[in-house]
């Protein structure tokens, strides 16, 4: 242990592999665990894609290619990026890589010397924080309150500004709260940046999972686009989290920057898995559609669910496919009632601890699951809750 380097000891694990190993090691005892602690769709990726990664690998696509990702991907994306984001970029300034998770890695690599300060949204996705530490910079939680629908409050936002403040990490829609800020917050925190130099890792992987009207981009903004990094990917939107495929897109410079943190990491991100990523950008749109409707109506089912349970409320969740109930009123901590849920009934959720301070007294239970599940699992909890009373 004190051969390894120090900076291993600031690098956190994920709470939703680790919840999840502990799931498969009771499966593996024989029981029955039903699983809303990982952030993945259901369903399988559309068979066109599936079929455009299978011909690419047959005519050959697995070779190296450039690190930056393919000047035909990239092109899909900046018309993408324009389409649904209503952006303009060029492909100089999108970087591919083998998921939006190491868009945040980089991004935090290029940017944050040590001692530099990072707002980040408390609860949050934990990567960011873990990475933040990992370089020697210092988060600086800024909190999602329930009583603000977990949007950011601009006002304690420009009171955690300070000259060493280097980057602001937005995630809207919100994992794992599935808030997500509106036109007026973005105006506000473009209003309260836009003449410091301050950037934005704007991480917009649940945009096309949207419930109620839509998650605007802050890079939309005007002077906001070259202070922004925006992170997107193909998990989420198109069910495609095994293929490992995400982007940024960035002011050129740091593009160039992140290549070259790519070359020294990946070397590229894999070939045939880009080909299939273009036939995803430009193919039929409907299996995305479809997969949205169904998540819409699994939302209602599990929002209406865990509010007829006594001491749980929950909140209507816009986008992604988290609820984040507040749990305060069954009596136990959340780090106490999520083990007491796998242990005691069988179902695997998170404590909102993981994502932070400010997720304590709330669980998050991933939606991505079939109706029957929930179902299943919403009797579980109701019951084991009721063994509490
Ligand atoms: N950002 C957020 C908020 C996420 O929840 C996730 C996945 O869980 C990611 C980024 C990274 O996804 P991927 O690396 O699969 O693209």
């Amino acid at each position: 242990e004190h051969l390894l380097a120090d900076r291993m000891n600031s690098l956190a694990g994920e709470s939703a592999f680790q919840v999840l190993a502990a799931a498969n090691k009771l499966e593996a005892q024989g029981k029955k665990v039903i699983h809303f602690e990982i952030g993945e769709p259901d369903f399988p990726t559309a068979k066109n894609i599936v079929e455009a990664g299978k011909t690419a690998l047959d005519q050959g696509y697995t070779t190296y290619c450039q690190s930056q990702g393919l000047v035909s991907l990239r092109e899909a994306i900046v018309a993408y990026t324009e389409k649904y984001k209503g952006i303009k970029s060029a492909k100089e300034e999108v970087v591919v890589a083998p998921g939006g998770k190491p868009i945040i890695f980089y991004t935090i690599c290029v940017l944050i010397n040590p001692g530099e300060e990072v707002i980040c949204p408390n609860p949050g996705f934990p990567t960011y924080e873990s990475v933040i530490r990992y370089v020697g910079g210092v988060p600086v939680p800024i909190n999602l309150e329930e009583k603000n629908d977990f949007r950011i409050d601009v006002r304690e936002l420009i009171a955690k500004i300070t000259p060493k403040t280097k980057l602001l990490i937005l995630n809207s829609p919100s994992n794992p709260t599935g808030s997500f800020l509106t036109a007026d917050d973005l105006k506000e925190i473009a209003e309260a940046i836009k003449d410091k130099d301050i950037f934005v890792l704007s991480d917009e992987i649940y945009s096309r999972i949207v419930y109620e009207g839509s998650a605007k981009s802050i890079a939309t903004l005007p002077g906001m686009k070259d202070k922004t990094i925006i992170l997107d990917g193909f998990s989420k939107t198109y069910a495609m989290t095994g293929w490992r495929l995400g982007y940024g897109i960035m002011h050129e410079d740091i593009a160039e920057k992140m290549t070259k943190l790519l070359i020294n990491s990946n070397s590229c991100t894999t070939h045939f898995v880009q080909i299939a990523g273009i036939e995803a950008l430009k193919g039929p749109q409907d299996s995305v559609d479809a997969m949205v409707q169904e998540f819409r109506h699994r939302r209602e089912v599990i929002v209406d669910g865990l509010n007829a349970m006594k001491g749980v409320s929950c909140k209507k969740p816009d986008g992604a496919f988290y609820a984040f109930p507040n749990i305060t009123g069954t009596g136990l901590k959340s780090s106490e009632l999520a083990h007491y849920l796998l242990h005691e009934a069988g179902v695997a959720v998170l404590d909102g601890a993981a994502f932070g301070s400010a997720g304590a007294g709330y669980i998050r239970l991933s939606y991505a699951t079939s109706l029957d599940l929930i179902y299943a699992g919403l009797e579980r909890i109701e019951k084991a809750l009721k063994k509490l009373s």
